[in-house]
């Protein structure tokens, strides 16, 4: 084998600059910005790469379409490398303890877990008849590793979860994940199921928030079902449990989630808990839950970097079908600086407005739809988005205000909080207390349903558009 030389880095820029044109924005600003040639010799090529998730994203997504591009550009290696690059990696990582525990994360994930074999797998059994039970209880498959922009803000929490995700209840055990609302926990936690389920068909994965760990357990009380419960999440191979917070203060459910811990980390079977805050801010807890919640790995996960921001717009609305140029995408980047969620939520007020004036999005649009801070007439009330929603699904006020459980006045009340939250940003209090609810959870839950449902249901999403245009006549 001849001495590999390095070479100069040309044929590696002529190379981006052809894949920069056939991927997303966004995609090359996160998989392959930070690369670069590092040897070449006639049958070998090695790229450095700043870490193992781009490592291991590249060789198994982009192996074909890179060698393909070296290939045009009289490049033919028999043999692709990539290669982790201190260098690189210190300059795509800006904080040094995230460097440093990167580098502990590396040691176990370097083997890329298998591709998936199976499409079909066995989820665990909801257990309730509800719309809202049924979708909390179990994984939403749009969260993938794949569609999740990494970037600084959230690697170390990325790399982490993939870690689990390859070897679950081997390492970390559990994962504390915390951060601000909106900044990709859920997304996150979602990605290590929904990698398990293909990965090793047959284990049982139970995502669970705890809001819902805690009223199943009330249920289970009071209908004598304890044991079952017990059976259900103790039976876990992977246990995720979104939202620790809520459980704050019920010492019941915090014993009975005790008694969960103890059982499956004995067992090494994997717990991931998320929060908005960490351990020792959750009060009150009891000090064994608490101590145990630190026996593995705490990240404490900060929102995107406005880079990544930018690139996560510009593959949001890439997967919406619309190419937004990177200035706009910047702009919609430093205009919403805490939360992802409505990052997303100004995208699709954007493209919503664009579409229906068949107008192009760029920074005119976008400065004068976002730079007044208001981006719907101030006149608007809530109490006429609840009515308009109301009348669209031809219910009485009454009804969408009062107590009734019905699907039929479920849906439009979830609808009327979900347009409460866009068109007015109002806080979750109070849109519940516009709707005469006293638990801003129900809102919130009512919100993120709707956005998510809203993404597959076209007939949902057509209710919506139609609501919003009646607003604004
Ligand atoms: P949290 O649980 O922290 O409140 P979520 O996981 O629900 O936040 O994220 C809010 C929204 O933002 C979701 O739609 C999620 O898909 C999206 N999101 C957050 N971070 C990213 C990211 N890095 N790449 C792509 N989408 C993201
Ligand atoms: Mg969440």
């Amino acid at each position: 084998m001849r001495v590999p030389v390095v070479v100069q880095n040309s044929l590696w820029q002529a190379v981006l600059g052809e894949i920069e044109l056939s991927v997303s924005r966004g995609n090359f600003i996160t998989w392959f910005k930070n690369t670069t040639l590092l040897r070449q010799d006639d049958e070998n090529i090695t790229i450095g790469v700043p870490n193992v998730f781009i490592k291991q994203q590249l060789e198994r997504k982009y192996n074909d379409l890179i060698t393909d591009t070296l290939r045009k550009n009289g490049a033919a290696p028999t043999k692709i490398e990539y290669k982790i690059h201190t260098a690189l990696k210190n300059a795509a990582s800006s904080s040094s303890s995230a460097n440093k525990q990167q580098q502990q994360e590396e040691t176990i994930i370097l083997t890329p877990s298998k591709p998936a074999l199976h499409s079909t797998v066995s989820r665990p059994q909801a257990n309730s008849s509800t719309l809202t039970h049924n979708y909390r209880q179990g994984l939403n498959e749009k969260y993938t590793f794949e569609n999740f922009i990494v970037g600084s803000g959230n690697e170390l929490a990325y790399a982490a979860c993939q870690a689990i995700a390859a070897q679950p209840g081997t390492k970390y055990n559990p994962l504390f994940l915390y951060g601000g609302v909106g900044i990709g926990k859920t997304h996150l936690i979602q990605a290590v199921g929904n990698t398990v389920m293909t990965t090793r068909p047959g284990s049982r994965i139970v995502y669970v928030s705890s809001e819902q760990f805690l009223q199943e357990f009330v249920d289970a009380v009071r209908y004598k079902k304890n044991t079952d419960f017990a059976d259900r999440y103790r039976s876990a191979d992977v246990l995720i449990v979104d939202d620790i917070q809520f459980i704050a203060g019920k010492e019941k459910v915090q014993e009975e989630f005790f008694h969960t811990f103890n059982a499956l980390h004995q067992a090494n079977k994997q717990i991931i808990i998320s929060s908005d805050r960490p351990p020792r801010e959750i009060t009150p807890l009891e000090e064994r839950l608490r101590s145990r919640f630190a026996w593995g790995m705490s990240i404490d996960m900060q929102i995107p970097d406005l880079e990544t921001r930018t690139a996560i717009i510009q593959t949001k609305a890439h997967t919406h079908g619309t190419e937004i140029s990177t200035n706009v995408a910047e702009y919609l980047a430093s205009s919403v600086q805490t939360n992802i969620r409505e990052l997303e939520g100004v995208l699709n007020q954007l493209l919503a407005f664009c579409e229906m004036r068949g107008v192009a999005p760029d920074i005119g649009v976008a400065t004068s739809l976002l730079g007044s801070g208001q981006t719907r007439p101030k006149h608007i009330s809530a109490k006429q988005i609840i009515e308009r929603t109301a009348r669209h699904f031809q219910i009485p006020m009454e009804d969408i205000m009062g107590p009734k459980r019905d699907k039929d006045i479920v849906v439009p009340r979830q609808v009327a909080m979900y347009m409460l939250r866009s068109e007015l940003h109002l806080s979750f209090p109070k849109i519940a207390r516009e709707l005469g609810r006293k638990d801003h959870t129900t809102a919130i839950h009512s919100v993120e349903k709707i956005e998510k449902e809203s993404q597959f249901d076209s007939e949902l999403r057509d209710a919506i558009t139609q609501i919003k245009e009646r607003l604004h006549v």
